[in-house]
Formats: C-alpha cells, structure tokens, sequence
C-alpha cells in the first residue's frame, strides 16, 4: 500500500531509530491501540482496564500464545474449530498444546452458506469449559459469515454450556469494508458480559504480511483489573519462552497509523491523520475490486449456461470463494486448465483480474459439465 510505504520511509528516516530489544510485549502505543480498533474507541472494558493487547507475531503468534495460555494457566483441553476452518488452526492449536481437538459443522455443501442448524446442534453438545474459535468476519476458507441473529444465538449457547469464545479476526474490513461494522460481533459478545480472548492480524489489513504485525487482545469480566495485571506478567514468560520479544518495525508502522489524531495534531503531525482516511479509502478499494471480481465471475458462469446455481459466488465475504467443486473435479481443472485452488474448492477471488475472469469461468463450465 503506499502510504504503508510513506509511513515506513518516515520511521526509516529517523536518526534516534534504534535496534534495540523491545518489552517483551511489544510497544506500549501499539498495544492500545490495536484493542481499540476491534474494540472500539469507547470500550469500557478497555476504559475499565479488564481488556488488554499483547503485541504478537501476527495473527498467527496471537493464536499460539493463546493458545499456550489457556492449556497451560487455564486447563483448557478441548477446542472447537468451524468445518473447514484455515489450515493452520489445527496446527497451531495441536503444538500449542490442546489435546482434544473437535470440529463444529459449519459449511453446507447443499446450500453452499453456513448449516447454521449444523452449527448449533453441535455448539450444543460439546462438552462444557470447551474452547471454541469463531471467525469475526469473511471466514476463511468459505468467505460466509454468521448473521446478526445468529450471533446472538451462538452467544446464548456458549452462555448455558460456559463455552470459552477465542475470536480469531484476520480479516477487519473485508467483510464488508467497514471497520466498526466487521468487529460487531466481538463488540456484542464482549457487551454481553463474555470473558474471550482475540487473535487480531494486520498481514491482510495493511498489507504487512512478511512483518509479523498482530495483537492478542484479552477481556475479562468486570471487577477484574487485577486479574488483567498478572495475566499479562503470565503472557511474558510465554513470549519469553518462544522468541523474547515481537520485531518492532511492522508494530511501528501500525501504531503510526492507528495514532490518536489529536496527540498526533499536537505533534504537528496531522497528515497522518489524512493518511488514517486514506488507509480506509485503500481498504474499500480492495474489497470493491474483490466484489466486481465475484460480479464478473458470476456473470460470465451463468451467461456459459454453467449448470447448477452460482450466486454463492457473488454472496460470500472476503477473499475466498468456496467454489463448490468436489475434489475430482477440482484434480480435472487443474489439470487441464492450470487453474489452482485448494482440493475443497476454496479460491482466492484476488487472484481474478479482468483478463482471466472469462478464462476461469469457462474452465469451471467444462469441469462441471465433464
Ligand atoms: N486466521 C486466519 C483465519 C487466517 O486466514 C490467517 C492467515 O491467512 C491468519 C489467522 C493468520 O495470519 P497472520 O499470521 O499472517 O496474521
């Protein structure tokens, strides 16, 4: 993104930059104000001092040293990942230490969105004290998200069987392109009176990937300050015991970005203010280019005549599209066409341009047909 790139010749520039080792949970600055964005400006849990942010190794070192927390301090066994979820959860969560590791129906091959009964019939029954991971917003891999209601109704089952929520948000506005309406969910569960832990990442959201840039943001329940103290001394030894400390250069740039813009007046730095804004615009052009990419795709299938419906295409958030092809189909485009995508369907909708939108589709129209 560039002004990522106008921030980081700022910093680069500056002679008093140094490399030394940092605390061992990242920058102070950065740590408030990751939690604010997700949380929001007025948080009174953030307000209140029972939510905290950790800086991490991006989304990722947030879920493994949440993971180490809840196994190691809490005795957390039992986690509960939406089928499918991304790849990596399972990994992190099995060296991280959980030893039970289960699934909660989520995809519906049938409808191609959320079996929500699914969802809910096994959120019902999984054993209490369990720890379950849900997606703020564009879900990856099948880019379907839970509605309002739905929420609402996952957060009374996880209230009656005391259900831990870990909330992993590595897509902040590309759901729907707006910030504060992309972490409502966590937002409500957190008014709600829920304790939960979120594995926030900047790699998608400014672009950081190779930088390492996340926040483990942790909210009690209140009256528990206190509580919020020695956690964060607990979450040092973890960090300790990994890598010392976060890198400092990827937090540097977000913090910049995500300053206060009234402190950042008084430093006679308001053009980083526009720059805030602008981030926003960078935002909304991506995902604008990810939706026309889902128009033209889903367009160009039904103008083939391509058999089955593909309004999936042009419903699902965020980068992925859960195409729907069964794995031999899937094994057949590849082949004959070089077009990839993982074994359960899943494309990356980035990967469309307007040269290879037609291409694609009728690839898929003769995988389907054959
Ligand atoms: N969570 C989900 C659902 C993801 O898709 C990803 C990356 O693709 C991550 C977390 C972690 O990303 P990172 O470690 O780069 O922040």
């Amino acid at each position: 993104m560039p002004f990522i790139q106008k921030i980081e010749q700022q910093i680069t520039a500056d002679p008093n930059l140094d490399h030394e080792y940092q605390w061992f949970l990242g920058i102070e600055k950065f740590n408030k104000l990751a939690p604010r964005l997700i949380l929001g400006e007025d948080s009174p849990a953030l307000l209140g001092g029972r939510a905290f942010g950790s800086q991490t190794l991006s989304g990722n070192g947030a879920l493994r040293m949440a993971t180490e927390f809840l196994v190691r301090h809490l005795n957390y066994k039992t986690v509960y990942m939406s089928n499918p979820t991304w790849d990596n959860h399972r990994l992190v969560f099995r060296y991280g230490g959980f030893t039970d590791l289960k699934y909660y129906r989520y995809w519906d091959p049938a409808t191609r969105g959320v079996d929500f009964t699914g969802m809910l019939e096994d959120l019902k029954k999984a054993p209490k004290n369990s720890v379950i991971v849900l997606h703020m917003c564009a879900h990856n891999p099948t880019g379907c998200d839970l509605t309002r209601e739905q929420w609402t109704m996952v957060a009374d089952v996880l209230e009656e069987r005391n259900l831990f929520p870990f909330i992993d948000a590595a897509y902040q506005g590309f759901a729907s392109g707006d910030l504060d309406k992309d972490a409502w969910p966590v937002r409500y569960l957190v008014d709600r009176g829920f304790e939960l832990f979120i594995a926030q990442s900047f790699s998608k959201s400014m672009a950081l990937y190779s930088e390492r840039v996340g926040c483990l943001t942790v909210v009690l329940g209140e009256g528990h300050a206190q509580d919020a103290i020695n956690m964060s001394s607990q979450l040092v030894l973890i960090a300790r015991a990994m890598y010392i400390c976060p890198p400092k250069h990827g937090a540097l740039v977000v913090s910049t970005i995500l300053s206060d813009p009234a402190l950042r007046e008084e430093c006679d730095l308001c053009i980083m203010y526009l720059l805030r804004n602008y981030r926003k615009k960078c935002l909304k052009i991506m995902n604008d280019r990810i939706q026309d990419m889902r128009k033209a795709l889903n367009e160009s299938l039904v103008k083939l005549g391509t058999p089955g419906n593909w309004d999936h295409v042009l419903t699902q958030l965020g980068m992925f599209s859960f195409l729907g092809l069964t794995p031999r189909q899937v094994e057949y485009i590849k082949k004959k066409h070089h077009i990839h995508m993982l074994s359960n369907s899943r494309a990356n909708m980035c990967g469309l341009n307007d040269k290879n939108v037609d291409r694609v589709a009728e690839a898929i129209y003769d995988t389907v047909v054959n």
